[in-house]
């Protein structure tokens, strides 16, 4: 096929993956490696061989995991390995990071107390943003300032920087939307967002693993993301966070004493001394045998290498773009996704009238998508587990299921988990 890198293909042995399944859904779920099965089995060893002694003769020591864990994930965020902790989940972290971010209390002037969200994002995070504004005693009718789409699938990086002022005291937006896969420009929301005095923090669940960031760099205040979708670390596995060294200065808002000082923690002092950089928003003791998936899935992401990835993540869906406009238009698919390849993220989203029954007849034939209510098919070409040849078997099965009408036998009702 048309690819200027096979070498990724090699990766795909190393997941568990039939051959003859076509699984799209890597940026919901991840799938299982042997490398991440290898470690979960070797912490369960180390559980029934050392017990209460794998805190500190464990491979790694279960006490120092989190801080190695965050150690070999930070390239692939562009951060300072004491930028990263893994903790946690992704609406849990959060809270933790609006707790230190979001203080209006700490306002002299009093004139901060707005939050700047998108239309689109991953309703959780708007749970939670709502949620957090009532802690603190604010109205998110009047504190909620929500940042609306124009097209329903984007969101216009010009209508955020609108929407700065001098109320706004933190921006908080996804990196890649959920549903459509834009990509926003984080170097320049967060430039903007400083200009105006706020705060810029980021949801990186769907562009951890196949999006490099530079976070560092690019002088973002916060980020989170969950490591299930394209980083592989299995259902529910931990969650991940980001705090800038400009920002560590800030104190954990929601302390607990596994965000302790290493070498304090076990004086068990009334006093908190939180230790230098993101380990500090720990909370309570980590979860290692989620940490240890975790811990086999970043072997191969740091094999492969972030560039690569995204490169080759870069050419699958923009094949996948072009095949839809070339076979697909005529049955009444459009692409939803941005089509200028610095605005997409890893997923491509397929929209039509009928997603919800095609999706089913596809599920049928063994492709593995994604439908999200209204009329949206995501399809994941994962570089590590899915190849240009993949895509044409895709492509064949979604021909076949319209040429047949197939799809009209299967219900358009919505069912408890989409
Ligand atoms: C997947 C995802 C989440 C999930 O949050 P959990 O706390 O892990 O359930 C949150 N936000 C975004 C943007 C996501 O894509």
């Amino acid at each position: 096929m048309n690819s200027s890198d096979q070498s990724l293909a090699a990766f795909r042995d190393r997941f568990y993956c039939a051959p003859e399944c076509l699984y799209f859904d890597g940026n919901s779920l991840g799938l299982l490696s042997k490398d991440a099965e290898a470690s979960v089995l070797r912490v369960l060893e180390e559980w029934k061989t050392l017990a209460i002694d794998g805190w500190t003769a464990g491979t790694p020591p279960w006490f120092h995991a989190a801080e190695e864990l965050a150690r070999l994930q930070a390239p692939l965020v562009g951060a300072q390995p004491d930028e990263v902790i893994v903790h946690g989940s992704t609406t849990v972290n959060e809270h933790l990071l609006l707790a230190s971010f979001y203080r209006p209390e700490d306002d002299e002037r009093g004139r901060r107390r707005k939050l700047l969200i998108d239309e689109l994002n991953f309703p959780s995070d708007r749970y939670a943003a709502e949620s957090f504004l009532r802690l603190k005693g604010a109205d998110p009718q009047d504190a909620l300032v929500v940042v609306p789409s124009r097209d329903g699938r984007t969101i216009a990086e010009e209508d955020i920087i609108a929407a700065l002022s001098d109320e706004i005291a933190v921006v908080l937006l996804p990196a890649v939307l959920y549903r459509s896969g834009q990509l926003l420009d984080i170097r320049r929301i967060t430039r903007a967002a400083h200009e105006a005095g706020a705060y810029a923090g980021f949801d990186l669940s769907h562009s951890a693993g196949v999006v490099p960031h530079r976070l560092h760099d690019d002088e973002v205040d916060f980020a989170f993301w969950c490591t299930y979708k394209y980083l592989n670390s299995g259902p529910g596995g931990v969650a991940s966070l980001f705090v800038h060294r400009n920002r560590q200065y800030l104190a954990p808002g929601l302390a607990g004493w596994f965000g302790s000082d290493k070498e304090r923690q076990f004086d068990m002092a009334p006093q908190f001394t939180p230790a230098a950089g993101a380990g500090a928003w720990q909370v309570g003791t980590p979860h290692l045998l989620s940490m240890a998936a975790l811990e086999g899935a970043l072997r191969i992401h740091r094999e492969a290498g972030i560039e690569r990835i995204r490169a080759r993540s870069l050419e699958l869906t923009a094949y996948l773009i072009e095949a839809v406009d070339t076979r697909l238009a005529r049955y009444g698919f459009a692409v939803g996704t941005p089509r200028e390849p610095e605005r997409r993220g890893g997923h491509v989203a397929l929209e039509h009238a009928e997603a919800i029954r095609i999706n089913a007849a596809l599920k049928e034939r063994g492709v593995v998508p994604d439908f999200r209510y209204p009329n949206v098919i995501r399809l994941a070409p994962v570089p590590l587990y899915i190849d240009f040849a993949d895509i044409d078997r895709l492509i064949e099965i979604i021909v076949t299921v319209m040429e047949s009408g197939s799809y009209r036998a299967h219900s358009s009702e919505r069912g408890t988990v989409a």
